[in-house]
């Protein structure tokens, strides 16, 4: 029997949809919104709506935005001869808040996961490999350190080297297991200056 109406259920069973939240969390906040100002909820589903349908992949390094290409791959400034290579958006958007890095970036949009069924040809790496025929002087590879973020970094440094171009990887002053967007901005600076060769 549904105890609630069928509105609430639908609010509930749309919001249990969400990644970490579970049927109590989604009952509270379906109540939450319940009891919020009219407008307010407006505010919400415009929000939700209106990111959804003017997010895309930058056509260069495939982070979300609302133009063609992003305005770190349109900015004339970036040094384009420098790609780090990062797992998601919030990671690149925890590098640009260091202020340090100049060059643009490359967004994989995951990680090898074998156990997950998440292989090479899952995340954007084929996108990767593309930009490589432009004139590229390094490929930093910033994958967090777990062990999905290790097997990737390996694997696309067995693929690029062969080109000749440099690749290294940032240090490991991150902690184990971390993941890159939980770490502070001097520590990633850190971390960027004393990357390695692989
Ligand atoms: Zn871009």
């Amino acid at each position: 029997m549904d105890i609630y109406s069928g509105y609430i259920s639908r609010l509930i069973a749309e919001l249990a949809v969400l990644p970490g939240i579970g049927s109590k969390s989604a009952q509270r906040l379906a109540f939450h919104i319940i009891n919020m100002p009219k407008e307010q909820v407006t505010k919400l589903a415009e929000a939700m709506t209106q990111a959804r349908e003017n997010i895309r992949y930058c056509g260069v390094c495939c982070t979300l935005t609302d133009r063609d290409v992003c305005p770190v791959c349109s900015n004339p400034a970036r040094n384009k001869k420098q790609i780090m290579v990062v797992e998601n958006p919030r990671d690149m958007t925890a590098y640009e808040k260091t202020g340090k890095y100049e060059g643009v970036y490359h967004v994989l949009h995951g990680a090898i996961n074998p156990s997950l069924g998440i292989g090479p040809s899952q995340i954007r790496l084929k996108e990767l490999i593309q930009r490589l025929q432009e004139d590229v002087d390094e490929v930093i590879i910033a994958t967090n350190s777990s062990i999905e973020g290790e097997t990737t970094a390996m694997y696309i440094s067995k693929l690029i080297k062969p080109t000749g171009i440099k690749v290294t990887r940032i240090a490991s002053g991150v902690p184990v297991g971390g993941e890159l967007e939980y770490i502070d901005e001097v520590t990633l600076s850190r971390a960027l200056d004393a990357r390695v060769e692989l």
